[in-house]
């Protein structure tokens, strides 16, 4: 799946995309490749080049980007948004594109092992609780450090998270996307490098 026939393309995709109008400006982009000079993860994998999603956004290629091992290595530092000379958001644009893929079941492997993480957020208020020795080693460190032996959340500041959880429908969504069925992700940009965009 290295080119989408031009019948295939979407000339909506970039609103469908921006949904949030996080990255308005995209169109702006002078493909100067500053961002992927300054990009840990494209330097660890050449294949990984945001001008160029960015450039797939645009023209409306679709399934390119969202079927894409691709998107899920963007380690969102922002490292990109720092050199571009027109303060092109592209990680803003990363995490939309990564809800999109989700929504069509790609990507999932990579999210999946959060949901728990995000789940305990909502019912002790933190996301991180080790147990057993752990939870011993960081109580020793904290109380050496003069802290009470664990970060206590209040009843009531649990309360709000949980509430804030349920009412933007994200307990809801996290749930689902537990049991979504996955979709394995079926394209390297190196396979279908990237020409004539
Ligand atoms: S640095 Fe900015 S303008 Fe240059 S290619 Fe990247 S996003 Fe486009
Ligand atoms: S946010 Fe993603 S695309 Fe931008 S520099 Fe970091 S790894 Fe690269």
């Amino acid at each position: 799946m290295s080119r989408e026939r031009e019948r295939d393309l979407d000339p909506s995709f970039r609103e469908r995309v921006d949904s949030f109008h996080l990255v308005p400006n995209l169109a702006q982009c002078l493909t100067c490749g500053k961002c992927v000079g300054n990009c840990p993860a494209a330097a660890q994998t050449p294949s990984y080049n945001s001008r160029q999603i960015i450039q797939d956004v645009l023209n409306g290629r679709v399934q390119r980007p969202l079927q894409s091992e691709e998107i899920w290595r963007c380690l969102w530092c922002a490292n990109c948004f720092q050199v571009c000379p027109v303060d092109i958001h592209f990680p803003l644009l990363m995490m939309q594109l990564r809800y999109r893929a989700m929504e069509q079941g790609y990507g999932l492997r990579y999210v999946i092992p959060f949901v728990r993480f995000a789940l305990r957020a909502r019912e002790d208020g933190l996301t991180f609780a080790p147990a057993g020795k752990g939870r011993e080693r960081i109580a020793r460190i904290r109380s050496a450090a003069g802290m009470t032996p664990w970060p206590e959340v209040s009843e009531r500041a649990r309360a709000e998270y949980q509430e804030l959880f349920d009412r933007t429908g994200t307990t809801e969504w996290l749930q689902e996307l537990a049991a979504r069925p996955e979709n394995p992700v079926q394209f390297s940009y190196r396979k279908g490098r990237i020409t004539g965009e």
